[in-house]
Formats: structure tokens, C-alpha cells, sequence
């Protein structure tokens, strides 16, 4: 061997330790992801315009199916019609078989844009009063119900539109009620019926949007349409929260709304969706733990073509190396009730100036357990004006309070109480302000009250910054994290000593130090934008 040959032999082991190490690292995580499915099944979707743009030929598809393994993706929605699109039987056909002979669970997918008459608001959406918009969107479901077994309704199956024709028909009625009537009907007779007829084996999924504060609205009903379909999804897209543009969420909203609605699902909830837009690689994975925290089993990254570009690849690369984490996570919180605060939203409540309020109160160190209904056999509760809703609100106030129960109302509700609840020394108001955003800018100090008297049910007092989360899962599992861009300090105490060890720190490079001392556990540092979750057991026990 000369050296010319000995040169190359190094060039060849060299190159080749390049191809296979991202080749076997991309099998681990195909092959870890096939073995998690089961608890937590990762997802994307093709759009109607991407299945053009990728799916039309063999070369194409083969990239997508390397993407989807590397990113541990092994379910795929490939979308039949979108903006008024329709993508070819054949593509999809070919697509589908492609996709199913290389080991993936293949789904259909179908996002209701410029469907018909426009609305006379969002020009995307149509006027469904319409015979002709209906006609055309029965159409549509009966196509995809031909090719797939499950169909998803991407989240702008809605309406706002005020034409005469809608003003009419919703006579005396409010828009919420007319437009909840109305898409009630539609997705019973144009959408449910006529897929079921063509293909007795369909399962139709309603994906909500997040903004579940308008869903009635725009005509999303809740309670009757999780009734009516097969399965339910959740949008929990909080993208950049400090962003103007993308609506400056907070990032507990996806935890809120996943939990809110899965809470009216039971065991017809499905997955959570989110995207990369306006987020970077620290906001985007944030979506993915908020969605899995709140115990979604699948979570579906919308989607391929977006995630190719911009951020995109930046936010997938990280996102990889916290899967592993994310399947061990789903596995602590699975089917686990929620301990904390009582935090009722009712179904098609009015929010009037407190928008998502809960979200920011969520940001609070506040743990709280969403549910549609105030039930008074909760140990504490908080209360926006959404409670209104309830007729029965006082009374039950009333009982809870005289139960010796911390309730914690916002200022908008107090204002509307009357005085003898008002009085109470167990009900402690929250000042919003109409801005459900300034939340977060109260201070250690200030919180650390508020949370001593809405955890002393539980014996429990936690101490931290704002926007730092807790989590109370079930009874030997909690879960802090961190979302801001600085390190921090923070403490749990519990009635009983315990032992506590760490079960996952995300993201990977993250720390969480902590000691447990008796009942206390002290983290002397969280790193920055961190999740830690802790299983703990009483003292006088072992692991
Ligand atoms: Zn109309």
C-alpha cells in the first residue's frame, strides 16, 4: 500500500463515519419513536400544496420518508384540499402506499379554506348559510373518505360571516348561537353523514383552534361537535410569546387548552398541533413539552413543507434531541389526575376583557387543573368572568367558601358579585386590570402570598419568579419549569418529608440543582427556558 492508496483508505473511513453516524443516529430514533407509539406517536402533515410540491414523485417522497425518520415522525396526514386545491386521487394514492409500505400510519387530511362564497370577514372563510358552499364541501369529505380511513379537519372550520343571507337565517339569535347551530348541522349532514356513506370505516377528527375563548363565537361547540365526532385535536401553537404578530401567547396556553379540552374529550382526545412560525429553537420545543405535559398522545408538527425552511430545520434539529425526554415525560404524566386549582372555563363562556386570562395566571406558579365545570368538591379554585356562564355560580361560591375554601377570583368577577361573597375572607381577588398580560409583571414578593393561600389545601408553598410553572402530577410526580431567559432560584415545601429524585431535565443540556431536606426541596439553580420533573415518594420510603 503507497501512500496515495493509504490516503484514500482514511478519506474512505472518514467519509463514511460521516454518512454513518446521522444514517444510525436516524434509525435510533425511528426505531425509539416506533417503540414510544404507543404513549406518544409524533406526527406531521403534508398540505394539499405540499403533496404538489413533494409528494408527486418517487424522489421526492423518499426524502420526506428520511425526514420523517430522523425526526422520529412515524404518522403522517396527507392533506387532500386546501385553499381551494385539490390535490390528484393519484398522487395521494401512490403517497399513501408509499408511505404505508415503509412502516408509517398513513391518515387524510382536509383544511376547509376558500371552500365556497366567501365570508364577509376572513376572506379565506366561507359563508356556510350557502346550499351551493355546502354542496361542494360534502364533495370534498366525500373524496378524502374514499382514499383514507381518518380525516383531519384542520381548524378553520368556523364562520364569521354577516352576509344577508346569515342575517336572515340567524334571526333573533346571537352570531355564537346561530354560528354554533349552524356548524353543528353542517358537520352532521355535509361533513359526518356523506364520509360515513362512502366509507363505513372513516373516523373524523374536529382539530380546535387555540383560541378557545372564541371558539363560540365563530360556531365551534365543544361540548355537542366532541359529541358528534370521532376524535378531537387541540391546536396548541403559543409560537413567540413576547411576539406582537403572533399574538404575544403565553406558553402555558397550550398546557391549558389541551388539558381544558381533554377534560371534554376523555378518551376521544387525540393529539396536539403546533408550528414553527415566529418561534426560534427554545420557543418552538416549548410547544412540544406543554403539549405532552398535558398529556396529548401525539403531537403533530405542522408541517413539512414550513418546517424545510426559515427556522424551521433550526427548531427541528433541537426538537430531535429532546424526543428521547419527551417519550419519558408522556410516560410520567399518562392518565394521571391533576393536583392544584380548580380552573374552570365553560363551555362558550364569554371572556369580555380577561382573553386567556388563565394562560398568564398558569405562568404564575399557580398549578392548575382545567376543567369545564365549577365543581364545588374542589379544594380551591380560581374564577374569571368566564364563570358567569353558570347559573348556578353563587351558590356554589357560596358553598366553597363557606367550606373554608381559597378561591381566587379576578377583579372583572369580583365587580360582579355580590357584596356578601365579595366579603369573604376566603375569596382573594386577583387585579387584572382588563390586561391578563400584566400578570406577568408581578413580582416574587407579590406571588408569594397568592400561591400560599391557594396551596395551603395541600399544605404545600411554592416559592420562585414569575413565569416559572408548576405542575402537581398525580401523587408522586411534579414537574417546575422555567421559561425565562435567566436562570433562577426557586422552592417547594410539602407537608410530609419526602425523597425526591430527578426524573428529566430538558432540554438536554439543562441543569436543575436542587437539595431535599426533609419536606423541602430547594433548586439553587434552574438554567434558563428548563423543564425538570421530579418523582417523589414520602420519607419514610424508598425509591
Ligand atoms: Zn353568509
Amino acid at each position: 500500500m503507497n501512500e496515495k492508496h493509504f490516503v484514500a483508505i482514511i478519506a474512505l473511513v472518514v467519509l463514511s463515519g460521516l454518512f454513518v453516524t446521522p444514517a444510525s443516529g436516524a434509525e435510533s430514533l425511528w426505531d425509539l419513536a416506533q417503540q414510544n407509539k404507543d404513549v406518544l406517536r409524533i406526527s406531521t402533515l403534508f398540505t394539499a400544496q405540499n403533496v404538489r410540491a413533494y409528494l408527486s414523485g418517487d424522489k421526492g417522497i423518499d426524502d420526506a420518508i428520511d425526514w420523517c425518520k430522523k425526526t422520529g415522525v412515524t404518522h403522517v396526514f396527507i392533506e387532500t384540499f386546501r385553499g381551494n386545491y385539490t390535490a390528484p386521487r393519484k398522487t395521494l394514492e401512490h403517497a399513501k402506499e408509499r408511505f404505508l409500505a415503509a412502516g408509517f400510519d398513513v391518515s387524510g387530511c382536509v383544511t376547509t379554506t376558500d371552500v365556497g362564497k366567501k365570508s364577509t370577514g376572513w376572506k379565506i372563510i366561507a359563508c356556510y348559510t350557502d346550499e351551493p358552499t355546502q354542496q361542494k364541501l360534502q364533495e370534498i369529505f366525500e373524496y378524502t373518505a374514499s382514499i383514507f380511513d381518518e380525516i383531519m379537519i384542520d381548524d378553520f372550520w368556523f364562520t364569521d360571516c354577516e352576509c344577508d343571507a346569515c342575517q336572515q337565517a340567524r334571526g333573533q339569535r346571537s352570531w355564537a348561537e346561530y354560528r354554533c347551530d349552524l356548524m353543528t348541522r353542517v358537520s352532521r349532514q355535509r361533513v359526518l353523514e356523506p364520509a360515513r356513506k362512502v366509507n363505513p370505516d372513516v373516523e373524523v377528527v374536529i382539530k380546535y383552534p387555540q383560541w378557545y375563548d372564541n371558539f363560540h363565537n365563530r360556531g365551534y361547540e365543544v361540548v355537542q361537535q366532541t359529541a358528534d365526532f370521532d376524535t378531537i385535536w387541540v391546536g396548541t401553537e403559543t409560537r413567540d410569546p413576547d411576539s406582537q404578530r403572533w399574538g404575544r401567547k403565553a406558553q402555558y396556553e397550550a398546557y391549558f387548552i389541551m388539558r381544558w379540552l381533554g377534560a371534554i374529550g376523555g378518551a376521544k382526545t387525540g393529539g396536539g398541533w403546533f408550528d414553527p412560525y415566529g418561534t426560534h429553537e427554545d420557543t418552538y420545543v416549548e410547544q412540544a413539552r406543554q403539549t405532552v405535559l398535558a398529556d396529548a398522545k401525539e403531537m403533530l408538527l405542522f408541517c413539512y413543507g414550513s418546517l424545510l425552511r426559515e427556522t424551521g430545520p433550526a427548531n427541528v434539529e433541537k426538537l430531535r434531541t429532546e424526543i428521547p425526554g419527551l417519550f419519558k415525560l408522556a410516560r410520567l404524566v399518562r392518565g394521571k389526575p391533576l393536583q392544584g386549582i380548580a380552573a374552570p372555563k365553560p363551555p362558550n363562556s364569554d371572556a369580555h376583557d380577561e382573553q386567556y386570562v388563565y394562560d398568564f395566571v398558569g405562568m404564575l406558579g399557580l398549578p392548575l387543573v382545567p376543567t369545564p365545570k365549577i365543581n364545588t368538591a374542589a379544594r380551591a379554585a380560581f374564577l374569571p368572568v368566564h364563570a358567569l356562564k353558570d347559573p348556578q355560580l353563587n351558590s356554589k361560591l357560596g358553598a366553597m367558601l363557606a367550606a373554608g375554601k381559597p378561591i381566587l377570583v379576578t377583579d372583572g368577577l369580583a365587580d360582579r358579585l355580590p357584596a356578601s361573597v365579595k366579603a369573604d375572607k376566603n375569596l382573594h381577588v386577583l387585579e387584572v386590570n382588563g390586561q391578563p398580560r400584566s400578570l406577568l409583571e408581578l413580582s416574587r414578593e407579590e406571588l408569594r402570598p397568592i400561591r400560599d393561600k391557594m396551596l395551603a389545601p395541600w399544605g404545600i408553598r411554592f416559592d420562585a419568579p414569575n413565569k416559572v410553572a408548576l405542575y402537581l402530577i398525580g401523587d408522586d410526580c411534579i414537574v417546575v419549569e422555567n421559561f425565562n431567559d435567566e436562570p433562577v432560584t426557586a422552592s417547594l415545601e410539602f407537608a410530609q418529608p419526602v425523597n425526591a429524585r430527578q426524573a428529566l431535565v430538558l432540554p438536554v443540556d439543562g441543569a436543575a440543582a436542587f437539595s431535599c431536606k426533609a419536606g423541602k426541596i430547594d433548586f439553587t439553580r434552574i438554567t434558563p427556558r428548563t423543564l425538570v420533573a421530579l418523582t417523589y415518594v414520602p420519607a419514610r420510603e424508598t425509591h
